[in-house]
């Protein structure tokens, strides 16, 4: 292989590294905030359901005051049945007992209700609780990766760094000058392989005499529409940068 090419796609590949390793340092801020914005949201429907128990707790709170207004209120008129004097009061206290017999039976049928609810409720208050328990330890995992991640790219910063000086010194000034600027002006792509007698890049058909040509890898070739380096792939690939993939 033409010693430059071989420097030319071991370089497009140290890029490639750093270009990981800052996506990783440049997303660590939004997938922090994403990590909290995940808490949040289940503390929330956790504080929801906690809510909802509170509320059917005091809705049967009153219910129970309710019904022991009314049992007082039947007990009085009972007692008081057996005082009345004229067959009219007896029947006007009767109708009394009907109605409070009416709101108790009411009132009753509410407090069944609300101990149904209240059964419901709290199942859902576990099932958020453990839910927020595991997702929480889910989120403090993916915290942990994410800062390992983090250290694990601003180590492949330097190293890159480092790497590209020493590579781009061996590497004929001219050759090292167009790669630049094509890095500079395809967004950080110089140096592609050749796939299915296709540019990589930019998918253009690559002649099949070109694709013969490249076959040892023995020139250096730009492709006609898009001008990155392109080279032939079956050969064994230089040493592989650290892997700092953000998944
Ligand atoms: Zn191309």
């Amino acid at each position: 292989m033409h010693p430059d090419l071989e420097r030319l796609i071991r370089l497009q590949q140290l890029e490639d590294a750093a270009e990981q390793a800052r996506r990783v340092i440049a997303d660590e801020p939004l997938r922090q905030q994403e990590f909290t914005a995940r808490i949040a949201a289940l503390q929330q429907t956790l504080d929801d359901e906690r809510a909802r128990l509170a509320a059917n707790q005091a809705a049967r709170r009153d219910i129970e005051k309710e019904l022991a207004m009314q049992q007082g209120r039947l007990s009085k008129f009972k007692g008081q049945l057996m005082e009345v004097k004229t067959n009219r009061e007896y029947q006007a206290m009767l109708k009394e007992i009907e109605v409070a017999q009416h709101e108790i039976g009411k009132q009753e049928d509410r407090l069944l209700e609300q101990m149904l609810e209240f059964d419901e409720i709290t199942r859902h208050v576990k099932d958020a609780e453990q839910r927020f328990n595991a997702d929480k330890a889910a989120v403090e995992a993916e915290r942990k990766a994410l800062a390992g991640q983090l250290t694990l790219a601003q180590a492949a910063m330097g190293q890159v760094a480092a790497d590209r000086d020493v590579l781009a010194r061996e590497i004929t000034p001219s050759v090292l000058a167009m790669f630049d600027k094509l890095l500079r002006f395809r967004k950080l792509s110089a140096v592609t392989p050749v796939r299915e007698g296709r540019c990589s890049a930019c998918g253009v058909r690559v002649r099949p005499q070109t694709v013969n040509e490249l076959r040892k890898n023995e020139i250096i070739f730009q492709c006609d529409t898009c001008q990155r380096v392109i080279y032939y792939e079956t050969i064994a690939a230089p040493a592989t940068p650290p892997d700092i993939a953000q998944e």
